[in-house]
């Protein structure tokens, strides 16, 4: 008996599923047109789902305890005071989903959908973008929909903007959504033009280990938003539409022109790190995987001085991996915790991984949590039930 039968006591008509993601480099850009590029981990979001001829949607998570939501397809709405309660909930994520693929103008009904993920929530790994991804291609695949993997994620970001309330950008759910097996994505957030790049770090004698703090700092939500409009207000005073209009070489005069000295560290933070994915990419095109290492380092402290969204825990993550020998190492996500990438040489990995758990342990934070992140299929239909 399958988790759908047991809650709905019928059969799904399928199942499918979404991975969580790790971003490689590109951190903070996705909101200012720029590079990013991600990779799906072997984590994901499963969801069994079968239609409802009545329009009622109802959602049930294997991870959550708090029973069914049932709401009608019909009225579901950001404003909606039939939904308003659910806004901030879990269920607000596949609600908004079935929203925004509704407000696009596609013809979906009702749903029984039911989910269990292994996606670690909250963790910087995108379980919210498993978790919409999952829906779209659930309902996609119910109704027929036939929608491309970009626009299967650009409605579950507006889902995630406007419904849920949540100002994220376009990176984890192209992540989710378009990821291949074997391969990072490079992605042009201001068009979503993108190539799959192959990454075979066994090849290479390499492994990227994903160190999950389990730790989560409260003043992180706010100060998503503080950086972002930040970013907004220093495209505004230079005259560009966004941050990507500021070429590395337009850098130095950029910030003297920015009469605001606080804006400075994040105008430089955003246009170096799509620097760094430019670099980053031609390393990889090279073979040289390995010097990718470096990028990271430079990456993190980009972040943690300029950009000010890293960590204390987050901090000694890259320190302690960097001084046990790893090849580099950053913070991925937004920050304030989550996780941190490692790029280790194979036979480091253990050494290395060993190395930040005593300091975990020696600044008294809770142990983390450490595993490989091997670059794995983006969303798809798992079986015919
Ligand atoms: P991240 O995306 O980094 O994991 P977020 O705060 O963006 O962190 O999203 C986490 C939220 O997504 C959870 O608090 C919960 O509301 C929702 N969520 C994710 N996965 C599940 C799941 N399997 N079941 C129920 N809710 C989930
Ligand atoms: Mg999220």
């Amino acid at each position: 008996m399958t988790g759908f039968h047991s809650v709905y006591g019928s059969s799904p008509e399928g199942v499918w599923e979404a991975p969580g993601r790790v971003n490689l480099i590109g951190e903070h850009t996705d909101y200012n047109d720029g590079f990013v590029m991600p990779l799906a981990l072997p984590q994901t979001c499963r969801v069994e789902a079968a239609r409802r001829d009545d329009g009622v949607l109802r959602l049930h998570s294997a991870d959550t305890s708090g029973g069914v939501t049932e709401l009608r397809v019909d009225t579901l709405g950001p404003q909606s005071p039939g939904t308003a309660g659910d806004r901030g909930g879990w269920a607000a994520y596949p609600a908004g989903v079935a929203w925004a693929l509704r407000a696009a103008g596609h013809q979906v009904g009702g749903a029984d959908l039911h989910f269990e993920s292994s996606v670690p929530t909250g963790a910087g790994l995108s379980s919210s973008a498993a978790l919409e991804v999952a829906t779209a291609v659930a309902l996609d695949g119910l109704y027929g929909l036939g929608l491309p993997p970009h626009r299967i994620a650009e409605l579950c970001r507006r889902a995630e903007n406007e419904f849920a309330g949540v100002p994220c950008g376009v990176m984890d759910q192209m992540a989710s959504a378009c990821c291949t097996e074997g391969h990072a994505l490079y992605l042009d957030t201001r068009d979503l033009t993108r190539r799959q790049v192959p990454l075979d770090l066994a090849a290479k004698g390499l492994r990227l280990l994903v160190v999950d703090t389990r730790v989560k700092h409260a003043l992180g939500d706010g100060a998503y938003a503080e950086r972002r409009a930040g970013c907004e207000a220093a495209a505004a005073e230079l005259g560009v539409p966004s941050l990507r209009g500021v070429t590395p070489g337009e850098l130095p005069s950029a910030l003297g022109r920015l009469t605001d000295a606080s804006l400075r560290p994040l105008v430089r933070h955003v246009v170096t790190e799509n620097e760094r994915v430019a670099r980053t990419i031609r390393l990889l095109d090279a073979g040289e995987t390995h010097a990718v290492g470096p990028v990271l380092t430079e990456g993190h402290a980009s972040l943690r001085d300029d950009f000010r969204v890293s960590c204390p825990e987050l901090d000694l993550v890259v320190e302690a991996s960097n001084t046990a020998g790893a090849l580099g190492a950053r913070m991925t996500g937004g920050g304030f915790g989550g996780s941190a990438i490692v790029l280790v040489r194979e036979d480091a990995a253990e050494s290395v991984a060993k190395a930040v758990a005593e300091a975990f342990a020696e600044a008294g934070h809770r142990a983390p949590s450490v595993f490989e992140a091997v670059p794995g299929p983006g969303a798809r239909r798992v079986t015919d039930a």
